[in-house]
């Protein structure tokens, strides 16, 4: 039984794993439809394949790094954790994050993920120059601006549709140290966390929790995390120590343990327990907050869950996310911790990829019979204000959304149809979407 993050769907698979480039081609041209899969942390089903699912985890080596550059060439299946630990304390950092370190550099390309930085530095894919393809023929090639550029701007982003990516090359920046500079602001409500985090573009990262179930005045307060990379003189002295501990969610929380009590709750303690200020943090809590609680997927129990998150374009976020906001707050559901960030002006090549200058809002929903009701709902107000979801976290949209929300989707479903005219790779979201 395999699923993503989200713990649904749930389907049982064939797991193939591939160790190496010569092994994902032959697994790729031995099998008649199958899906690449990196770590399994997209929420949904855009991993999931009942036939066949290719596990890249075990392709999982580093192979060059130029100390000049920062060029670092990896296969495809080494875990950005696995790229911190050995390059952090080298000086060197992730250009784009997702909120977990547990993500494959593959997972990353075909997400074209974005981090708390997005403003400033685009997605993930502005950072990689090239990667190698496994396509549906058995060929493998090599992709990037100026070689099968086409490939390259439908790969990027374009989850796992047009080819298995085996290796790929990327910049990592430079930094001072392991520590961030963070600083904390608090807004009392949607309009004053969307100004701060306009005010914030001149800082690297920022990023607004946001209370999903407060109403009124309050709708939309929110406490905002802005960071900076900390330089060695700006360190306390003894620096504070990463606690690299773990606790892991042991089992599947009963379902009742999530409502709107629940939830009120710790949001109110969350939102007095940050108070404004400024501090000098190890980067894991800073980027990962989450990772320290291992499998905390079961907190949302055994029917598992889904995140919605969608991007609105910036003349019409103010008052689209508003409504979404009312409109999750009336239902009563939403998560522990809702994210809201800004995506800056830089338009990414790939043709699939999700970010557009604009506010993108992310929060989890436990699974039960009034989930979907309400997403379809949060679907058609994305849709009526220009906005589109976000593929890597997506388990139940369908396809007019998609059509309407990603104006390059003909140009992606060319180049697919060129490199793989019977649909070899396919996902459970490909085949829900019509992708
Ligand atoms: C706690 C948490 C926080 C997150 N925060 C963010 C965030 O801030 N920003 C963000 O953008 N995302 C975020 N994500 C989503 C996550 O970054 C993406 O879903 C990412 O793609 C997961 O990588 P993975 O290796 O687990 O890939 P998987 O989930 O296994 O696969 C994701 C997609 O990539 C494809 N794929 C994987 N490997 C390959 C390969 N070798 N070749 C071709 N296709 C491949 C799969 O087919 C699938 O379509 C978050 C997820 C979690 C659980």
């Amino acid at each position: 039984m395999l699923s993503g993050w989200g713990n649904y769907p749930r389907v049982e698979a064939r797991l193939l794993m591939a160790r190496g480039r010569d092994e994902a081609r032959a697994a790729v041209s031995s099998e008649a439809s199958l899906i690449a899969r990196g770590n399994g942390r997209s929420y949904g089903d855009a991993a999931l394949n009942p036939n066949a699912v290719l596990s890249m985890l075990r392709s999982s080596r580093m192979i060059a790094f130029d100390e000049e550059s920062g060029r670092l060439t990896c296969e495809a299946g080494v875990m950005l954790a696995d790229i911190l630990d050995v390059f952090v304390p080298r000086g060197w950092f992730a250009p784009v994050t997702p909120g977990t370190k547990f993500v494959t550099v593959g997972g990353m390309i075909a997400s074209d993920v974005h981090g708390k930085n997005h403003h400033g530095a685009g997605s993930f894919t502005e950072h990689v120059d090239s990667f190698d393809l496994a396509l549906a023929d058995g060929q493998v090639v090599t992709c990037s601006r100026s070689e099968n550029a086409d490939l390259f701007a439908a790969t990027c982003g374009g989850m796992g549709l047009t080819g298995t990516i085996v290796s790929a090359t990327f910049r990592l920046i430079r930094v001072e140290s392991p520590y961030i500079r963070q600083e904390t602001r608090q807004a009392a409500n949607l309009a004053e966390a969307m100004a701060l985090l306009d005010q914030s573009a001149s800082s690297t990262y920022s990023v607004a929790w946001i209370d999903c179930l407060s109403t009124g005045a309050r709708m939309g307060r929110s406490v905002i995390f802005c960071g900076e990379h900390a330089l060695p003189h700006e360190l306390p002295s003894p620096p504070p120590k990463a606690d690299t501990r773990t606790v892991t969610m042991p089992f599947h929380a009963p379902a009742m343990l999530l409502n709107r009590w629940s939830v009120s709750a710790f949001n109110e303690f969350y939102y007095r327990r940050n108070p404004a200020g400024t501090a000098i943090i190890p980067y894991g809590p800073y980027f990962y907050p989450l990772d320290a609680i291992l499998a905390w997927n079961r907190l949302y129990g055994r029917a598992g869950f889904v995140q919605y998150q969608c991007v609105l374009p910036k003349a019409a976020a103010a008052e689209g996310m508003a409504t979404l906001l009312r409109r999750i707050a009336a239902s009563g559901k939403g998560s522990f911790l809702a994210v809201l960030k800004q995506f800056g002006a830089t338009n990414p090549h790939g043709m699939l990829s999700f970010p557009m200058e604009g506010y993108t809002l992310a929060l989890d929903f436990a699974v039960d019979r009034k989930t979907l009701a309400l997403l379809g709902e949060l679907d058609a107000i994305t849709g009526d204000h220009g906005g589109r979801i976000y593929l890597a976290k997506d388990a139940c949209s369908r396809p007019d959304l998609l059509r309407r929300g990603y104006p390059r989707l003909d140009e992606f479903l060319a180049v697919r149809h060129k490199v793989d005219p019977d649909n070899k790779f396919s996902s459970l979201l490909s085949q829900r979407l019509g992708l």
